[in-house]
């Protein structure tokens, strides 16, 4: 599971760490400084970083690399780690720090008070939560056919199904909520039925699959809600397009609902600031900040009573969530990979 990374990459990494380190005497006011490992990459998260400075006066310093390697990298670190918060997205990864011992518990009424039981644990919690939802192109295939996950692996669908690769985190924690609700048998032959209505090989990310679709080369897509959102808020006259041929439908509003996944974070058990880590993760579930999430990168507050302003939400409604706690899907995620591979879901 852990991707390989340029020593590129992983030098620039070590050489901001050590400045990290060096620009931190001992003396710091522990208040001040916030050291977090980030790896949602989204741009337009740098707004939800700076009104954390401006609210508290802690400067955040960031470094952001791929989930698997900041995991990795942590471990490596160990009692010396200059991390204070780890952010990632996929509650498995959250899971899997968890299970590695990184987190270290946070007691905080207020995060138990506005984070949803079934999306934190007692040393992560969510943030943000996105829908993995169908995208259909209009023209080809009909919105009652497409209804459901399990719709994707019916045999009339064949030839049409497009999707991002089996062995990324979107599509194994779907598949984790499949086994969870389904068992291992309907969760195999779900993958082998998947499989063989691929109208090509799995490449690409999932705005790839969307416009896939929107083109005809596929009929079919699952695809992260944000990433829709995106598209529909697009000025660029292709993307206008793209989202005028397909139709969107929240999987599975009849039985489990549609499976969300979230992104998050927790404190780490060596953080050098750890009142500045509460404090940080506590902002991250402040209105103002959950209204970052939402209009930012399209994703749903994790706190109810949090109005966002955010068109795209808007126009594509409410839906009823799947309320598997997501920190089982990580129980899931090796044998969903055993099955896509039984599967030949590439
Ligand atoms: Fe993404």
């Amino acid at each position: 599971m852990f991707r390989p990374t340029s020593p590129v990459s992983l030098g620039a990494l070590t050489a901001l760490a050590a400045l990290l380190i060096a620009a931190q005497p001992a003396s710091a006011a522990e208040e001040k400084v916030l050291n977090l490992y980030s790896a949602r990459h989204y741009q337009t998260d740098e707004a939800l970083y700076a009104n954390f400075t401006k609210q508290t006066g802690i400067r955040i310093n960031r470094i952001e690399g791929k989930e698997e390697e900041l995991l990795e990298r942590i471990r490596n670190e160990g009692a010396n780690s200059p991390a204070d918060v780890l952010l990632t997205v996929d509650a498995s990864r959250l899971a899997k720090a968890h299970e590695l011992g990184l987190f270290v518990p946070v007691k905080s009424k207020l995060l138990e008070s506005r984070i949803p039981a079934h999306l934190r644990a007692d040393d992560w919690f969510s943030f943000s939560t996105r829908a993995r939802v169908i995208v259909y192109n209009k023209a080809s295939v009909k919105a009652e056919d497409v209804q459901n996950y399990d719709d994707l692996a019916d045999a009339k669908l064949k030839g049409k199904v497009c999707t991002r690769s089996g062995s990324h985190p979107y599509n194994l924690s779907l598949m984790a909520s499949i086994i969870s609700h389904q068992g291992d048998a309907k969760a195999e032959s779900w993958a082998k039925g998947v499989v063989a209505n691929f109208a090509r090989a799995p490449k690409g990310g999932d705005t790839d699959q969307i416009k896939a679709v929107a083109a005809g080369e596929c009929g079919i897509a699952i695809s992260n809600s944000y990433y829709v959102a995106r598209l529909m808020r697009s000025d660029k006259e292709a993307d206008k397009k793209v989202m005028a041929q397909v139709g969107i439908v929240w999987p599975n509003q009849k039985t489990t609902g549609t499976h969300i996944n979230v992104s998050g974070g927790g404190m780490l058990k060596h953080a050098p600031h750890k009142e500045a880590a509460v404090k940080f993760l506590e902002y991250l579930a402040s209105d103002d900040a959950q209204r970052y999430f939402a209009d930012g990168n399209n994703e749903w507050p994790v706190v109810p009573s949090v109005k966002v302003d955010n068109p795209a939400l808007a126009a594509l409604g409410t839906f009823k969530a799947d309320t598997l706690p997501v920190g089982t899907l990580q129980m899931y995620s090796t044998k969903a990979q055993v099955i896509f591979d039984k599967a030949g879901y590439r």
